[in-house]
């Protein structure tokens, strides 16, 4: 009956769209099984979601209308703050930031290293 799961970035669990969102800043889909400095407990997602402060930045940055909001209300769509972010915080690292870290480093093509590693693996192409 239209219960979406999604699945954790960080534990690969899958779990109903309550309690999974998006971290706000590095896009990683990320369920309340995961996040990091929690002093909230709440398995909803949406109650990690960033907080309004009253600053120009926030107003700007989310497209805030001041007299929706008041102080300390959960921002919509802000998705997870980043403060709860294991990816965010560094305490997990994920091994596709890792890779495009990497590419980027040092200056490497994603499809040229594919390419070298089917190639040493001897996988037949056709
Ligand atoms: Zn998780
Ligand atoms: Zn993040």
């Amino acid at each position: 009956m239209g219960v979406e799961f999604y699945a954790c970035d960080c534990c690969g669990d899958s779990r109903y769209e309550e309690y999974v969102d998006h971290c706000g800043s590095c896009g990683h889909t990320l369920g309340t099984c995961c996040v990091v400095n929690d002093y909230i407990g709440s398995s909803y997602a949406y109650d990690y979601g960033v907080r309004y402060d009253g600053s120009e930045d926030q107003i700007e940055e989310y497209e805030i209308d001041p007299e929706n909001y008041e102080i300390d209300d959960i921002i919509d769509d802000s998705g997870i703050d980043p403060k709860f972010c294991p990816f965010c915080s560094g305490k997990v690292v994920a091994k596709e930031d890792l890779l495009n870290f990497l590419l980027k480093k040092y200056g490497l093509d994603f499809e040229e290293v594919k390419e070298e590693y089917l190639a040493e693996k001897g996988v037949d192409r056709p």
